[in-house]
């Protein structure tokens, strides 16, 4: 299917899930290209929705710099979730757990702050696409995931279908420039510590964790 196609498709999705859940919608968002192109769709049909950013404290300069510019022009009302330590408190009682357990440390800075976060809301639109990594191969537009309290979400994904070229495409039609990092060769961006450029050119996520796991542990929960 061409772009045109792709984003009447997300448009259309994104609309109807506003018609049928009137409040309490949420988008997360990163700051890399494919959460860009999904808060412009998303800030169309609500433009004050809140834009959730996990602030782990371990994210790039460029990264911050990048998330406080793009809050300013695009008018976010971005809602940073914090861990309930900070680096500094979880370094002196824990190490540097990045490098000796991630999962713990992705536990602790994503995963607890992100479900806490999440609590208050009844829809969650995500920028996830099937493309970007075989981890992400059966993803479905529109999902349940439910929380560790047991509150149950409507998980809504409308790039599902997306590949890297329409994210890119969509950008450069909307004028929307990317986080810097990705013009040094970076094709997924997150925590500095667990960001690589990728060694494996057919999966963008590669250069994750270095290579040892593709997820934080987020969607790797719902059902
Ligand atoms: S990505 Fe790395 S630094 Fe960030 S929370 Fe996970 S393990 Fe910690």
């Amino acid at each position: 299917m061409l772009l045109d196609g792709k984003i009447e498709e997300a448009v259309s999705l994104i609309g109807s899930v506003f018609a049928e859940n009137a409040a309490n919608a949420c988008v997360t968002c990163s700051f890399q290209t494919e959460c860009m192109v999904l808060v412009d769709l998303v800030i169309a049909h609500r433009p004050n929705i809140p834009v959730l950013f996990l602030e782990t404290g371990y994210h790039f300069p460029e990264t911050y710099a990048y998330r406080d510019r793009m809050t300013e022009r695009l008018r976010l009302n971005l809602v940073n979730l914090a861990s309930k330590q900070t680096v500094e408190q979880q370094e002196s009682q824990f190490g540097i757990l990045y490098q000796d357990a991630p999962d713990r440390c992705c536990g602790m800075r994503k995963v607890e702050p992100l479900f806490r976060g999440l609590d208050g809301y009844g829809v969650w639109f995500t920028a996830l696409r099937r493309e970007q990594s075989p981890s992400r191969a059966n993803l479905q537009p529109v999902d349940h995931f439910r929380l560790p309290t047991g509150k149950q979400l409507l998980k809504v994904s409308p790039l599902a279908a997306w590949t890297n070229a329409d994210v890119w495409a969509y950008l450069k039609r909307r004028d929307i420039p990317v986080l810097p990092l990705y013009h040094q060769g970076y094709t997924s961006i997150g925590c500095a510590p667990c960001t690589s450029l990728p060694s494996d050119p057919e999966n963008m996520r590669s250069g994750r964790w270095a290579g040892k796991k593709l997820e934080c542990g987020i969607h790797i929960a719902s059902e």
